[in-house]
């Protein structure tokens, strides 16, 4: 059964125009959320000004609409929401939740690494931020359980979150909020009750949830679908200047798109975006989506 509430979203960074590893986490998210006659929103996350730029925005909505996305409500925009972050780190703070930290980049290099590759913090600053040290940014305190969720896609998955991550920095002294921190925040205000996104996101889902049970706010489901490579095995993103889509040739990319995702199409020829949406979303299942993709995917 479908849920009658059910509000998805699509939540790109502005940080280069709309690719193909992009196309097909907007894709994924809106044939779910169509196909559970549900919701779908598109928020914009730029709280990171050293690499977001607005003309990349206005090149990703305008590729939506030209890929005959139509997406509900309001956009929403993290740069215009500080206060909002500052008060959930504020109530984490004022419940003892986090602590300040001094460490400097440097000072973590030799930590072990995470899984997504960061160093995992040695928890220096957990009893106290040594004397002569400037506050740089506050951790949540992870000690507990390893958490434990199912992935529509994935399976079960377990972290432990103070073991394999360590405390994690929830907000900075000069930048304000995390992604982390924020990204808990607005899908919780936008009432998100079923997050799709790329599998390079599996491994931040244990501390989003973390986040989420120290601000009392309710866990949505997971879906996450393989990342898209490209030809040197990489993880196909802005950064690493991927081809953007022209959207010269719509219904191609998303026949693309779709076949990346295990909805295998036979004939790509079709009157119109509309009509191959509407089938599209008559025949999706996210039990067709693989769990992973090795190959580097021709679309790409
Ligand atoms: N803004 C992130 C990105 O562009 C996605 C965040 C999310 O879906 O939680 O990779």
């Amino acid at each position: 059964m479908h849920s009658p509430f059910y509000r998805g979203r699509f939540a790109p960074s502005p940080t280069g125009p709309l690719h193909f590893g992009s196309l097909v986490a907007a894709t994924c998210s809106y044939l779910d959320a169509r196909a559970s006659r549900g919701k779908w929103f598109v928020r914009i996350e730029d709280i990171d000004r050293s690499r977001c730029r607005p003309e990349y925005e206005t090149a990703i909505l305008r590729a939506l609409e030209r890929y005959g996305f139509a997406w509900d409500g309001e956009i929403m925009r993290q740069s215009l929401r500080r206060a909002v972050y500052r008060e959930a780190f504020e109530r984490l703070r004022d419940e003892n939740r986090v602590y300040p930290c001094g460490c400097s980049r440097k000072e973590m290099a030799d930590s072990a690494i995470a899984p997504d590759g960061a160093g995992i913090y040695p928890g220096t600053c957990a009893s106290g931020l040594p004397d002569g040290k400037a506050v740089r940014g506050w951790r949540l305190k992870t000690g507990g359980k390893a958490l434990c969720f199912t992935d529509l896609v994935q399976g079960d998955m377990r972290q432990d979150v103070a073991r394999d991550v360590g405390d994690f920095i929830v907000f900075r002294a000069d930048e304000g909020v995390t992604y982390q921190l924020a990204v808990v925040v607005d899908d919780a205000a936008q009432g998100i009750s079923r997050i799709v996104r790329g599998a390079d996101l599996l491994d931040s889902t244990p501390r989003q949830i973390a986040l989420q049970q120290c601000l009392g706010i309710s866990s949505p489901e997971y879906a996450h679908f393989p990342v898209v490579l490209d030809e040197a095995g990489n993880k196909l993103s802005k950064q690493n200047k991927a081809r953007a889509l022209d959207a010269g040739n719509p219904v191609r990319d998303l026949v693309d798109a779709f076949a990346f995702l295990g909805l295998a199409w036979a004939d790509a020829i079709y009157a119109s975006l509309d009509e191959l949406w509407q089938n599209a979303i008559a025949r999706w299942s996210l039990q067709l989506v693989p769990k992973v993709r090795t190959r580097p995917w021709v679309g790409a």
